[in-house]
């Protein structure tokens, strides 16, 4: 049974989505403060399976908590509630390292399909589906390209002698494009397959994953060479760019 951490400080909405989670055949745990959900996951986060985390509480507040959790080396697939009307914060949930978003007030039936969706990617990366022929020294797990690799089983993206830990939503991405090397990916496509999300949503948040990995894995984050913007299209990953060892 898949364990839920729902941190909310709004007790009538904590209880109505313990109430309707369990109902789905969820364990759920529900905690009022930033800081009591530190307690619970700083030490052994793997005693959940997701987080729902709302932005807004007192005290310590949720892009606190979880850039706390990242910076503790827990990646813990985290859904963040934030509030609508405010951009910034979706923004500032990903940097932070949050898998997903949803804006207050939400219809139940899209949040449990999201924490269904996080629940089902995370089986999806550990399944380890091979990557299709590319240029790669490894196969399974990993993927190398120039003096990077991807350790998908370890959401780990090694660059040179650097390690960044990746969170699960930007390795399914990398893992995504990885698949289709070359060849254009429509948003939608990534929102779909990678977000599982099928309403009509925000591209944006796309966008800024894309901005977090080439950070990562760019020399020069401005001049892609290997996440590559395909104008009113989406995006293109490039392996071996011409000119490129
Ligand atoms: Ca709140």
């Amino acid at each position: 049974m898949s364990r839920i951490l729902v941190v909310e400080d709004e007790l009538h909405l904590a209880e109505g989505l313990r109430f309707n989670l369990e109902a789905e055949g969820y364990q759920v745990d529900v905690v009022e403060t930033g800081e009591a959900a530190l307690e619970r996951l700083l030490p052994d986060a793997a005693r959940f399976d997701v987080v729902v985390l709302d932005v807004m509480l007192p005290g310590k507040d949720g892009f606190t908590v979880m850039r706390e959790l990242r910076q503790a080396g827990q990646f813990i697939p985290t859904l963040m509630l934030t509030a609508r009307g405010h951009a910034a914060d979706i923004l500032l949930g990903f940097e932070a390292g949050a898998d997903d978003y949803l804006t207050k007030p939400f219809e139940l039936a899209i949040l449990i399909a999201r924490i269904g969706g996080l629940l089902r990617r995370r089986e999806w990366l550990a399944a380890a589906i091979p990557l299709a022929p590319a240029p790669s020294e490894e196969a399974g797990d990993s993927f190398t390209f120039g003096d990077k690799s991807v350790h998908f089983d370890l959401l780990e993206l090694h660059v040179r002698d650097q390690v960044f830990p990746l969170t699960l939503m930007e390795a399914n991405l990398l893992h995504f494009l990885i698949q289709r090397e070359g060849k254009p990916v429509p948003r939608k496509s990534m929102l779909e397959e990678v977000w599982g999300l099928h309403e009509d949503t925000d591209t944006r948040a796309i966008d800024n994953f894309i901005v977090r990995l080439r950070r990562y894995i760019e020399r020069d984050p401005t001049k892609p060479r290997h996440l590559l913007t395909v104008r009113g299209v989406g995006y293109r990953f490039v392996a071996a760019p011409a000119g490129e060892k």
